[in-house]
This record gives structure tokens, sequence and C-alpha cells, in this order.
């Protein structure tokens, strides 16, 4: 069959689910990892036939995309910062904008001379901590996460991408104290309330670890106001916290900032322009 076909083919059935902007992205991602071809093959040969066999991957491909299963769960990974992550349903699917929360930090220290310590509180997939540790290999990188099935892809992303980091098993709503103290602590802890749902697509209801994301809507600050009162605790003086928050309470999360003594609050809005990063 011509490739452009099966393009096709993806469109009719794909259109009335994502926007064609996301179908076609998912199609090169398909063609990419199962056939190896580059993103511009059509453009360059238009008329491509592709074999019984090459299709087979395409189709099984395709038929999950219509149970809304995540392209990342097909493929089995994902980007992040330019780093591939292993993930699965055990760990958040990393999105871009907390890359824009690894940005700021990273803008933030990177002229530092000395080796800096750096503690990430509920990592998934751990691409907070690798893409950091990747970019300032003199940092001395620490995570933990409550979920075990989520520690394991951590550290064999923390393999693949050939970085050193030490890895905790911990609840944060249980420890008050680490074995040292840190100049940064960050975190992308769940946020998204329950009159949030319906907001989100069935991909991500459905698929992706309700651990990672879900609060109760009584008090969606729950896991911010632990943390922030750990980082006290577990901050070197002069260090900094940097939140990943929901866009509907930056007010909210800052003001909780300012009554645990932190000082210099900054919020700041991702790619979408929505509130979504605090630092203090
Ligand atoms: N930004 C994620 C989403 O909207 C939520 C991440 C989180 O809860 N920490 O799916």
């Amino acid at each position: 069959m011509y490739l452009k076909e099966i393009k096709n083919i993806f469109h009719l059935e794909l259109d009335a689910i994502y926007s064609p902007e996301e179908v076609n992205s998912f199609f090169y991602m398909l063609i990419e990892h199962f056939l190896g071809l580059e993103r511009f093959i059509l453009a360059l040969e238009p008329n491509l036939i592709i074999t019984k066999d090459e299709e087979a991957p395409l189709f099984e491909a395709l038929s999950r995309l219509k149970l809304e299963i995540p392209i990342q769960h097909i493929i089995g990974k994902t980007h992040f910062m330019d780093l591939e992550f292993l993930v699965d349903k055990n760990v958040l699917i990393p999105r871009p904008e907390t890359e824009d929360l690894v940005r700021w930090i990273f803008d933030d220290i990177k002229n530092h001379q000395e080796a800096i310590t750096i503690l990430d509180i509920g990592t998934g997939s751990g691409c907070i901590p690798i893409a950091l540790k990747k970019q300032l290999p003199n940092a001395k990188v620490a995570t933990l996460d409550i979920s075990d099935k989520a520690l394991k892809i951590a550290t064999q992303n923390a393999k693949n991408n050939s970085v050193q980091i030490e890895f905790i098993h911990a609840n944060i709503l249980e420890i008050d104290k680490l074995h040292q103290k840190f100049d940064i602590i960050v975190s992308n802890p769940p946020y998204v309330r329950e009159l949030e749902k319906k907001e989100m697509h069935k991909n991500v209801l459905q698929h992706e670890p309700e651990l990672a994301l879900f609060v109760s809507d009584e008090d969606p600050l729950l896991f911010y106001r632990k943390i922030a009162s750990f980082a006290v605790n577990n901050l070197n003086d002069g260090g900094a916290l940097y939140f990943e928050i929901n866009q509907y309470l930056g007010k909210e999360t800052k003001q909780l900032l300012d009554s645990t003594n932190f000082s210099d609050i900054e919020l700041r809005q991702d790619l979408f322009g929505n509130d979504r990063m605090l630092k203090g």
C-alpha cells in the first residue's frame, strides 16, 4: 500500500477524536518508531510503497489510538528536553509545561560555580531530575517517589540517559527530614481537582496514573503545604523551592508560600499563557 494512503486512513479514522495536527504527529511518530522513516519521507518520496508486514504495526497502533490509548504508551516512550524517556501507565507522561520549569531552574543556576544539590519530589518518569542532571553534570541530584513502579522506570531512564541520581522510596506526606539539605527543591505534585476532570481527555483519565494527577476538591493544596514546610526544614540558607502548579490556583499557591515564610516569590506562566510555575 502507498504510505500516503495509510496516512489518509489515519485521518479518516482519527480526525473525529484528535486535531489533524495531532493525527499528523502521531502518524510520523509511528512511522519513525516502527519503520525508521524520517518525518519528511512523504515530501521526498510521495509514492513510497510499504509491504504488508510493515503495514501491520501501523494499523495495530491505529486501532489502539481509536481507543484513546496515548501515543506515548503505544511506542513506550516520549521526549522531554530533547532526551528520551520510557513511559507506561505507572508514570505521568512528561508535559511541555514541565520543560519550562526545568528551564527556569537551569537559567537560575547555570552560572553557579559550586556543585549544587537538588531534590525533586514525586518524580514519576524521572524527567525533571534527569534533565537537570544532564544539563548540570556537577550537581548532586536526588529524587523521591511513593510509587516503586515509578521509581523502577525512573531508574531505567537515568541509566538510559547515562546520569547518576539518588532514588529514594518515600511518601512525602510522611517524612519531615532527609539525611542532607539541598540548595534546590522542585516538585510537580498532583494538583488536578475532581471538578477539573471534565476538562480532561479520555487518554489522560483512563490511561495515566491517578496517583500522579488528582487531589480532592476540599484540599487541593495538600501537597504544596506539606512540601513547602518540608522545604523550610530541608533547604540550605538561600535555597529555593520551585513548583509546577494548578493554573487556577496561582494566587492561592503563592499565598501559601508567603505564609510559609518564603520570600522573593515569583509566579510564571507556561507556554500556553497559564499560571504554571512558582518559585520562592
Ligand atoms: N499538567 C498535568 C495535566 O494537566 C497535571 C500534572 C499534575 O497533576 N502534576 O494532565
